[in-house]
């Protein structure tokens, strides 16, 4: 396995059932669960105690970790943060092959789509609004997403203020992100940026071999693209 060590302080503990615990930190280390994004994994190690970090969640700003002890009692103090990389990089790569298939989907449909969720853990989806289209197309979808994904192209991240994101009224997004003092502007190079706090690979040429799944007509409002990164 590989992590990425950093250190940072445990400010609270609380003990949950069944030798679990919620630990906030001084500093954030992981990235929380949210936007359709499982959360980082890892683990704690403090002085006398090891914990398995199973769970980020961003609690009204504040991240909770949910952990399991795997020796001692988690207490106050600093600890030794190890982060699984391999785990962030799977994340990662799904992420950002979610936001090429919406560029596609609106490419191959030749409309502006707009999605209504999505889930980037096992079984990954992308649900978009609308009636799903044909297999053909689907097909189409798969085929140019994974040519866009052989040429390669870069991944920017940028800032902007709330009263400079107009241009982003039409991101297939917009309706459902948050209110943010500031937004996270997320662009594959040749593609409509996109608002998005999620973390992203730095080239697609590194989301690897993209297949679609299934297209799922989920009810009359909305369908699922499920699809999976080998
Ligand atoms: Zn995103």
């Amino acid at each position: 396995m590989h992590f990425k060590e950093s250190r940072a302080t445990v400010t609270r503990v609380i003990a949950d059932k069944g030798n679990h615990f919620y630990i906030v930190l001084d500093k954030s280390v992981f990235h929380p669960k949210g936007g359709g994004q499982p959360s980082d994994k890892g683990r704690l190690s403090g002085q006398n105690f090891q914990v398995d970090v199973k769970k980020v969640i961003d609690h009204n700003g504040i991240l909770v970790y949910w952990v399991k002890g795997l020796t001692g009692t988690p207490v106050l103090g600093e600890v030794r943060c190890e982060l699984d990389l391999e785990n962030r990089r799977i994340i990662s790569r799904r992420h950002s092959a979610a936001h090429l298939l919406d560029h596609c989907l609106s490419t191959i449909t030749k409309e502006s789509v707009q999605t209504t969720d999505s889930w980037l853990g096992d079984e990954s989806y992308v649900g978009y609004k609308g009636k799903l289209p044909n297999s053909q197309l689907l097909s189409n979808v798969e085929s140019m997403a994974r040519e866009m994904i052989s040429n390669g192209a870069q991944i920017t991240i940028r800032f902007l203020k709330p009263e400079e994101s107009d241009e982003f009224k039409n991101a297939p997004n917009f309706e459902r992100l948050p209110h943010l003092s500031e937004l996270r502007i997320v662009t594959i190079t040749g593609c409509d940026p996109i608002p998005c706090g999620g973390t992203h690979v730095s080239d697609i040429s590194q989301i690897g071999e993209l297949s679609l799944q299934k297209g799922l007509q989920v009810d009359d409002n909305g369908y699922r693209v499920y699809f999976a990164i080998a």
